[in-house]
């Protein structure tokens, strides 16, 4: 029997005591841009990236932007820098409340932080039922979201489930660039969901198409309808990145 324990010791625990504190060793996450100047007529980051999420002003002091929204968090523009310009860290607070929000620069480092709704906390605080709808998705982002239901994180410690059916649902996480094949399914879940209502957008293609961004193969015009209480950026999404972005806009301490 102690051999037994002595094994079940050494094997710790998965358990996340604290999900507000819990910080992923080796996670890719929230881009650093210094304030070095560019090298003289330099593109490189802009050319190597796969999504189109920074944007350069030339001759501008604040000359590189990185929008998290785009951003699928490769890391291919740090090593094609000559100016060592751009890093990232292991920081999961990644989520905005606002798709500006995601951009950030030199001067602007900081995403904004996820504005508490009072609305959303006196209705969602103490239980949000969301329904998880793959758009069009690779599946990675959707795994992830299985994610925070397992031992590890047990995201319905704060009444914060996924459920099967829309009709039992407060909410819609949306995952995947919206492919027009599931325009009709989405819209249809969605009014399947009772008000009130919000919608979580989850990963990059959730929140700009990401890399399919240009396809003709997507229609967005979803959420130009149903724009989202929050953006949680990724790709895929860390499940902390989603746990700390709801925690903050339901207001869950
Ligand atoms: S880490 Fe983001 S900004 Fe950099 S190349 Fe990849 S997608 Fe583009
Ligand atoms: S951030 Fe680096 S790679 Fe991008 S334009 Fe400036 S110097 Fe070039």
């Amino acid at each position: 029997m102690f051999q037994s324990l002595a094994v079940r010791k050494a094997q710790g625990t998965q358990f996340i005591r604290d999900l507000r504190a819990a910080q992923p060793g080796g996670f890719r996450g929230k881009p650093l841009i210094s304030d070095q100047t560019c090298a003289p007529n330099c593109r490189l980051c802009q050319e190597v990236c796969p999504s189109n999420a920074i944007e350069l002003k030339a001759d501008h002091a604040d000359a590189v932007a990185i929008d998290l929204g785009r951003c699928v968090l490769c890391g291919d523009c740090a090593p094609v820098c000559p100016s060592q310009k751009l890093s990232f860290n292991n920081d999961v607070k990644l989520s905005a409340t606002t798709r500006q929000g995601l951009v950030v620069t030199a001067a602007r480092p900081h995403i904004d932080p996820v504005v508490m709704s009072a609305e959303l906390h006196q209705r969602f605080g103490r239980s949000l039922k969301l329904r998880s709808v793959s758009a069009g998705g690779c599946n990675g982002c959707e795994m992830e979201v299985n994610a925070l239901s397992n031992v590890n994180f047990d995201l319905g410690r704060y009444g914060i489930d996924i459920v099967a059916s829309p009709r039992h649902a407060d909410g819609l996480v949306l995952t995947g660039p919206i492919s027009r094949n599931m325009m009709a399914a989405l819209q249809i879940c969605w009014e399947a969901i009772p008000e009130p209502k919000l919608v979580i957008a989850v990963g990059a293609c959730a929140i700009s198409g990401g890399v399919f961004a240009d396809s003709e193969a997507i229609g967005r015009e979803f959420l130009d309808k149903y724009p989202p209480s929050l953006y949680v950026p990724g790709c895929p999404v860390h499940p902390l990145t989603f746990i700390s972005g709801v925690m903050d806009l339901l207001g869950i301490a």
